[in-house]
């Protein structure tokens, strides 16, 4: 059964096409510069990628020529479109109606449409990404996938912000969380890696991109995660502040003269690592400086390896204890730096990596990077959330 994946951005569209009788990824590929110029690129593994700038005025072309390709002569896959037996479609939000992956008709879309004014960045592409899949493979079955659904478990007590209950009766301001199908992922290949019962484990998945969120797991459940009613909340991010005391906000507003979209504008991509170093939102470039010695550089390595140990805490609390530590995303795939600050001094909960097995793990591979003496083990896992997405889409299918 082959299952595409799409992640539809505003300017952008992400696509893999995977073969699910053995997880094989087809083709993947991106469309760049939707309602702008427009360019795509086009992968096959271990054949010619193909590249073009091409007008792509609106979601709908750009999936057109997605087709097109899975198909083409020169770069296809399929001999046809009506091979791919369904759509996976990666949606950020998915309100308060979606506790799992669910069959996208009309009324779905019309919910995803009500909920645009909380999720006013992600809804209106994903939206137009599902419209166009409609449009143009007719009775293709497309089934959407939700960051915020592995979170729907979480207990009202740790959902609600302490302020007037009415802003939540309202409108619908609350934590969500995001980053759900790579925390679901990754702690499902972690127990695989232990060889144990999901059901039987309590772990701590970290997920550090430019994006980054924390996410305590219960026998398989979502317990708590760092992000809230935005992917603001939380640990410091690439341009992203994080957490921070809510009344620096209107301080700052009236301070600087700021209107409420600078503000949000500051917070979202003025900040974090780049705000704090002054030099990149890349934590590579951030680390380089660090180990150079540069001051600014080091105060935000520290604060964010901080960050993630204090959730890390609060979380074992929230818990009673942990089995597992996992690392994923960009930097805790590959930073053996940010690792090995956030888990140093944590014997006291059980945690302690091994400094040579973290340094040498090669890159790309998951490895198990604890001491042997610890008692939780520190597991490095790559997430693939496109798997994840095309494996809910398959699963829906067959029911
Ligand atoms: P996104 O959230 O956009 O999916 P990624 O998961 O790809 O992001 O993570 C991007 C982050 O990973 C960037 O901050 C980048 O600097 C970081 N990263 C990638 N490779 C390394 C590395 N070798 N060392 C430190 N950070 C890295």
């Amino acid at each position: 059964m082959k299952i595409l994946v799409i992640n539809a951005g505003s300017s952008s569209l992400k696509y893999q096409l995977f073969d699910m009788n053995n997880g094989e990824v087809l083709a993947k590929g991106l469309c760049e510069r939707i309602g702008i110029d427009g360019a795509i690129t086009h992968k096959r593994p271990g054949k010619d990628t193909f590249e073009k700038e091409v007008a792509l005025p609106t979601h709908d072309e750009a999936l057109a020529l997605v087709l097109e390709l899975l198909v083409s002569k020169e770069y296809g896959v399929v001999s046809s479109i009506s091979e791919i037996s369904a759509v996976g479609h990666r949606i950020a939000h998915g309100g308060e109606k979606y506790s799992r992956s669910s069959l996208i008709d009309d009324e779905a879309i019309a919910y995803l449409e009500t909920i645009v004014p909380i999720n006013p960045l992600h809804g209106p592409p994903a939206i137009k990404g599902i419209k166009a899949c409609k449009r143009l493979m007719n009775n293709t079955p497309q089934v959407g996938v939700f960051d915020t659904s592995f979170y729907s478990d979480i207990e009202d007590f740790r959902t609600i912000y302490p302020l007037p209950y009415e802003l939540y009766t309202e409108n619908k301001i609350r934590r969500y969380g995001f980053h759900g199908t790579s925390h679901r992922y990754v702690s499902a290949k972690a127990a695989e890696m232990l060889g144990k019962d999901i059901k039987d484990l309590k772990i701590i998945t970290c997920h550090l991109g430019n994006g980054s969120s924390i996410t305590a797991v219960d026998k398989g459940v979502a317990i708590d995660t760092s992000m809230g009613f935005t992917p603001q909340e939380g640990i410091p991010m690439g341009t992203r502040s994080g957490s921070i005391d809510p009344s620096v906000i209107p301080y700052i507003m009236k301070a600087k003269n700021l209107s409420a979209n600078e503000v949000e504008d500051l917070i979202n991509r003025k900040s974090g690592l780049l705000g704090v170093s002054g030099i990149s939102s890349d934590s590579r470039y951030v680390e380089d400086a660090a180990k150079k010695g540069d001051y600014r550089a080091n105060l935000a390595v520290k604060m964010l390896a901080n960050s993630i140990k204090k959730y890390i805490g609060s979380y074992v609390a929230e818990l009673n204890g942990i089995d597992a530590l996992v690392f994923t995303a960009g930097i805790g795939e590959n930073s053996a730096m940010l690792r090995s600050m956030v888990c140093e001094d944590l014997d006291f909960f059980g945690i302690a990596i091994d400094s040579e097995k973290n340094a040498t793990m090669p890159r790309g591979s998951q490895a198990d990077i604890s001491s042997d003496s610890a008692r939780v083990k520190t597991l490095v896992i790559p997430t693939n959330e496109e798997y994840m997405i095309a494996l809910d889409t398959l699963n829906f299918c067959k029911e």
